[in-house]
């Protein structure tokens, strides 16, 4: 190549990425409120046809002229309206600048007049194309596709605008998601789609069916799953599963169900039940999360010690919403009852192996992370590094349990419930209901983990996890 082209080439790259960082920090503040989506499913010829609206509330305190979205590499967006009327965008295949395997379509969408803070636009999407997964990525359970007999449409392949950057650095600053859903999607009759919130209808013309679902609790994610699915179903829980698995399915609903008593039985019964669901995916797809289901791997419904993610996500049901920023603690109170489950429900001794591989894991991410000297368990939400509550938190709230006992754990976590459901609570609320129902000054335990990175000194002497609960017995 030319060397005056390169020299021209870099000066315009760099003026790019200029502009992007300058453009980025307010649009950081831009929230998606609701999606209103309809697909249209092409199997013989692998696409799909879809329309999304998309209701976005700016709240920076800028005026925002363009909107940033990313979606799947191989889908093309055809048009973006407003109120009726067709906006001017660029579309663009780029590498995310921090991972350059990872493409991506960037979409920029002008506005016709600035968006205000507080205020909101909703844009109409009309976009098609195909799903080929991102193994090249190194994401190897992303090898989504658009197959009669698995499909699955989720945020992991991009197959929904989300705002966002071709960047990693710059994506992470968006808060998370929360967000309200209508999707119908319309498929031959002789398949299901399934999702984890409400089936609001579904309508067959032609021989085709188009089911409709929408969220049951704000969203950060939405998974429609697509296949031959069967369903049982009890007391509001809802087990979606592969023909071949029908009995696997009986066994994940009554170890659901066997859950919500356990559960009920500790901390009393759940105010505002909506359902939960487990749909079951094909192994190598990856397990997720969200807030009223599970996409679980098909190994769960054959070895019944493979359903503890359940435990976890049940166990957030009892959560209390923390006031923001939340400090994200219950990710390690989760991940406990998850190990402690285990042993109440599978009768398998767990927890104290777990405990000592948790406390290596603490170790190693204490060694490698500087942020950790620094910066504590009640800082992590704030700072983005919700991923450290899951070990450090865990081994917490063992040593809580082991210090309160069994019984006045679980009656700490009622009372905190009762109190604080449906409201905001913060995490001295939290210590203030464990003093009262245990009658033990628990403050030197919530310092040295909780408030500071006191912790660290047990690291240091390479105490073990029954001399660490001795220090505050
Ligand atoms: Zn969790």
């Amino acid at each position: 190549m030319d060397i005056k082209i390169v020299v021209i080439l870099s000066v315009f790259v760099g003026s790019l990425k200029a502009n992007a960082q300058t453009n980025h920090i307010h649009n950081t503040l831009l929230a998606i409120n609701k999606y209103e989506c309809e697909v249209d499913f092409d199997f013989a010829n692998e696409s799909l046809q879809a329309t999304c609206k998309v209701e976005v509330t700016n709240n920076s305190n800028a005026k925002v002229r363009k909107l940033p979205f990313v979606l799947y590499r191989l889908l093309t967006v055809r048009d973006v309206k407003s109120d009726g009327t067709s906006l001017s965008f660029a579309q663009n295949i780029r590498s995310f600048e921090d991972q350059v395997r990872l493409q991506s379509n960037f979409i920029s969408v002008g506005l016709k007049k600035p968006l205000l803070p507080n205020q909101s636009i909703t844009l109409e999407m009309e976009y098609d194309g195909t799903l080929h997964g991102y193994t090249e990525v190194g994401w190897n359970y992303v090898r989504d596709k658009i197959d009669p007999n698995f499909t699955i449409l989720r945020p992991d392949c991009m197959a929904y605008p989300e705002l966002g950057y071709p960047s990693n650095k710059i994506n992470k600053q968006f808060p998370k998601a929360n967000f309200d859903y209508r999707v119908s999607v319309t498929i031959p009759d002789s398949l299901v789609a399934v999702n984890g919130g409400a089936l609001v209808s579904t309508n067959s013309v032609n021989g085709q069916t188009t089911f409709e679902f929408k969220n049951v609790k704000g969203a950060w994610r939405m998974d429609i799953a697509i296949a031959k699915y069967g369903k049982v179903a009890a007391n509001g829980l809802t087990v979606y599963y592969f023909k071949q698995d029908s009995l696997g399915a009986k066994k994940v609903l009554e170890a659901l169900q066997k859950t919500i008593r356990l559960y009920t039985n500790w901390w009393g019964p759940l105010n505002n039940f909506k359902g939960f669901s487990i749909i079951e995916i094909p192994d190598g797809y990856g397990s997720q999360a969200d807030v009223s289901s599970i996409l679980q791997s098909a190994s769960a419904f054959k070895d019944s010690t493979e359903i503890h993610q359940a435990y976890h996500e049940i166990s957030h049901l009892w959560n209390v919403d923390l006031k923001a920023p939340s400090p994200r603690w219950e990710e390690g109170l989760a991940t406990f009852i998850e190990y402690l489950t285990i042993e109440k429900l599978e009768h398998r001794e767990y927890l104290n192996y777990v405990t000592d591989w948790f406390l290596q894991v603490v170790r190693r991410e204490v060694a490698n992370d500087m942020r950790l000297k620094t910066v504590p368990m009640v800082d992590f939400g704030k700072h983005g590094m919700t991923d450290y509550s899951y070990s450090l938190g865990m081994i917490a709230f063992r040593i809580l349990y082991q210090t309160l006992g069994d019984e006045k754990f679980n009656h700490s976590l009622r009372a905190f419930y009762k109190e604080y459901s449906g409201k905001e609570a913060t995490t001295e609320d939290f210590i203030r209901i464990t003093k009262q129902v245990s009658g033990k000054d628990t403050s030197a335990f919530f310092n040295d983990w909780f408030f500071t990175t006191g912790y660290i000194r047990h690291l240091d002497r390479q105490s073990s996890f029954d001399e660490i609960v001795m220090t505050y017995k």
